[in-house]
């Protein structure tokens, strides 16, 4: 089946639950038992209640999930091919907890100089106190990231694109390193999805995705997705999830799981509309450069080419100079369909300034005119062009 088809009829159980094309929401704390045995069994992963999946092997209580949370579950290892599936209340508590359960004292981690800033900060503030040192990398290093692995070098992390500055990386050379070092390989695969990039097919043992993203396709949830085909990892990754106590609130997953269903769609869209955006972006004097992986212009763009198979609402884009504060803020502010704000995912567009030179300490941004992000959303694309025409002509005004 393909990919489209998967993401309609993953995980769906009507049989068990009245009919009900949508699994329900099933909002449980405590998980009754008949006998003491029943619970016993259950909670030592002999499930008492009969689960469908490799989920919730320990269900005897509700942080282990409900059946809203494991339809959820399914419906993703069924469209990724993976055999795991953990949920976690955000993007970045699915990077930390995985940090946190891949690292121990003494260890060292190589991460994207373009990474996620979040997944950055927890490195520097979080990590570094548990006795973990991190390197970061430049993004473009490919198989030389041999050279950067140390004698305790515990996990390989990368970003591509990179969410502000879209670097493509060589994910097929790092894995191929990794492997014949026996380092896992995590992937924040939030840009492209599982949809468009295959991270299993690519060699990576976890792929990560931020669920508030295209999953959630609503600016609604927040949630984070880790898969795995490695029995090992999962062990590790699940266990670190329940000491910690994460759980993700019945109702996200099940927001989660409508998401997924108009999911192949709204990517098609958000692709469609951001390719004409960036053309027309590129056709205009005050433009320089696309950060878009789907353009020639892009670093990386043939490896977009190799690997991917597809692009999606997110690009960045370089102005003909640096405009002043007061410039960008004119440009941004006032405008009629895009929205100032973080994050992105939803179905509509979103413009911010952006200053990558601020945020490396490896591979030094080349650019120095002003940058900034775009993502497009599910407005009419004649809509968008024309508020941001509008936005060029009062960047030049100020
Ligand atoms: C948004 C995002 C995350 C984090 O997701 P949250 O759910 O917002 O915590 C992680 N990585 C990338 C690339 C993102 O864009």
């Amino acid at each position: 089946m393909k990919k489209d088809t998967k993401l309609v009829i993953a995980g769906k159980n009507y049989k068990d639950n009245f009919g009900s094309v949508n699994v329900p929401i099933h909002r449980t704390s405590t998980v009754l038992f008949p006998t003491m045995e029943a619970y016993q069994q259950s909670e030592q992963g002999k499930p008492y209640y009969k689960i469908k999946g490799n989920v919730a092997t320990d269900y005897s209580y509700g942080i282990a999930g409900t059946p809203t949370t494991f339809a959820l579950q399914n419906a993703i290892c069924e469209i990724e091919g993976a055999k795991y599936c953990l949920i976690y209340p955000s993007g970045l508590a699915a990077i930390t907890m995985s940090l946190l359960a891949l690292l121990e004292s003494g260890d060292h981690v190589l991460i994207s100089d373009s990474v996620y800033g979040p997944t950055r900060r927890f490195c520097n503030k979080e990590l570094s106190r548990f006795g973990v040192e991190t390197t970061y990398y430049d993004p473009v290093v490919g198989a030389g990231i041999e050279k950067l692995i140390k004698k305790n070098t515990k996990l390989i992390f990368t970003e591509s694109p990179g969410s502000l500055t879209f670097e493509v990386q060589d994910i097929p050379a790092i894995t191929k390193v990794a492997k014949s070092k026996n380092i896992p390989v995590i992937i924040d695969n939030s840009w492209a999805t599982p949809i468009y990039f295959d991270p299993f097919k690519h060699g990576v043992d976890i792929a990560m995705q931020a669920g508030t993203k295209y999953i959630g396709g609503h600016s609604d949830v927040l949630m984070g997705v880790i898969t795995t085909n490695d029995e090992k990892l999962y062990k590790s990754l699940a266990r670190v999830r329940k000491n910690y106590g994460i759980n993700v609130s019945p109702d996200d997953c099940y927001l989660a799981t409508r998401g997924l269903r108009t999911m192949g769609i709204r990517l098609r869209a958000h692709e469609e509309s951001a390719l004409a955006v960036a053309k027309w972006l590129e056709s205009r004097p005050e433009v320089k450069v696309i950060l878009h992986p789907a353009f020639p212009s892009c670093p990386g763009h043939e490896l977009w080419k190799r690997d991917f198979t597809g692009s999606t609402g997110l690009f960045s884009f370089i102005l003909d100079k640096k405009y002043s504060k007061e410039a960008v803020s004119a440009m941004v502010d006032n405008m009629k369909i895009f929205g100032i704000g973080a994050s992105w995912g939803g179905f509509e567009s979103l413009i911010m300034p952006i200053d990558p030179s601020s945020i490396r300490t490896t591979s030094k941004w080349p650019h120095k005119n002003t940058c900034i992000r775009v993502y497009i959303g599910l407005e009419d694309v004649a809509d968008i062009i024309k508020d941001l025409e509008k936005s060029l002509e009062r960047i030049k005004e100020v």
